[in-house]
């Protein structure tokens, strides 16, 4: 088996679930240890205890700072380096026409979603600057490159980490530390569910609605996929890429269209971004 990651100490948030979850199994699988934090506290002890001896869960809400330090810091104890922090804890939050969004919805939006991942850039830089090398990995979406991929406050907040991401990138080069960010378009996690179809358990129809909407006909995105470009921008083979946001996406940014663009009119989700309007 391969070790893209021998022996190079992680941390991920929003780990206990879905990207996060596929993530430290994909990087614990390539040789790394692997810190997760999550505000899902059982979920995240029984994740951790499943990936074995080289993963470690702490409670850490991301819009804590001090939550956030003590996370770093417990990585940084493994082997006396952070090679890695993933800032990927996030919701899908306020959703409304834009004329209803309640302002405690949308800021309580952006603080989890920006303000988060830039304690956890911060932090990680601090640390990074002063061994010189590093790799930080944000979490965007389609909705942070595009109009119409999701509610305001949710592509308000991922156009914002695309934009930290370069302005990062563009500060910490010169110590060596890498900054990118990925952005994937729907794939089956829990939160998907919740977004497209109201019920965060509802796994399999979800696929099924992700398949039929595809440009790669058939085929639902899924969070190995997200998990396998965190992979790339984690490991030394990435190590001249910087300031970049890759899209995991079937192409949808790029042009490539819907298998069955009906398919996605039909979910409300998308709809109160406006790409289809707001009729019933
Ligand atoms: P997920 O399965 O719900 O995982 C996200 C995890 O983050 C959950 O365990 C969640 O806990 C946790 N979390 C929420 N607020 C937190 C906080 N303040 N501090 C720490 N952890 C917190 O969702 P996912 O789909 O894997 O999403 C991961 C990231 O990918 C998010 O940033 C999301 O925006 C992004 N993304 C997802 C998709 C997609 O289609 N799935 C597409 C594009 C981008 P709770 O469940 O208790 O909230």
């Amino acid at each position: 088996m391969s070790r893209r990651l021998k022996d190079k100490v992680a941390v991920i948030t929003g780990a206990s679930s879905g990207i996060g979850e596929a993530t430290a199994q994909i990087f614990i699988d390539e040789g790394a240890y692997v810190v997760l934090g999550d505000i899902q506290r059982d979920l995240g002890n029984e994740v951790a205890a499943r990936l074995g001896d080289r993963a470690k869960f702490l409670f850490c809400d991301v819009t804590r700072e001090e939550q956030v330090e003590e996370l770093i810091s417990e990585a940084t104890s493994v082997t006396g380096t952070l090679d890695v922090m993933m800032n990927n804890a996030g919701i899908v939050g306020a959703r409304a026409p834009i004329d209803q969004i309640l302002l405690d919805e949308f800021q309580k939006t952006l603080e989890i979603l920006v303000t988060g991942s830039f304690l956890g850039i911060k932090h990680a830089a601090a640390k990074m600057k002063e061994q010189e090398s590093g790799s930080i990995i944000n979490m965007a979406s389609t909705a942070g490159l595009s109009g119409g991929f999701g509610p305001h406050a949710y592509a308000t907040a991922k156009h914002a980490i695309v934009g930290l991401t370069r302005n990062a990138a563009a500060e910490l080069c010169r110590y060596g530390v890498r900054v990118n960010c990925i952005a994937p378009s729907g794939v089956a996690t829990p939160l998907a569910a919740q977004a497209h179809l109201g019920d965060f358990t509802a796994m399999d129809k979800l696929r099924e609605t992700l398949a039929g909407n595809s440009p790669l006909k058939g085929r639902a995105g899924t969070a190995e996929d997200v998990a396998n470009a965190a992979l790339f921008l984690a490991s030394d083979e990435s190590g001249y890429t910087n300031g970049h946001c890759l899209t995991v996406d079937a192409g949808f940014t790029s042009g490539s269209k819907a298998t069955d663009p009906q398919h996605m009119a039909s979910v409300p989700f998308m709809r109160e971004a406006g790409k289809e309007g707001l009729e019933d």
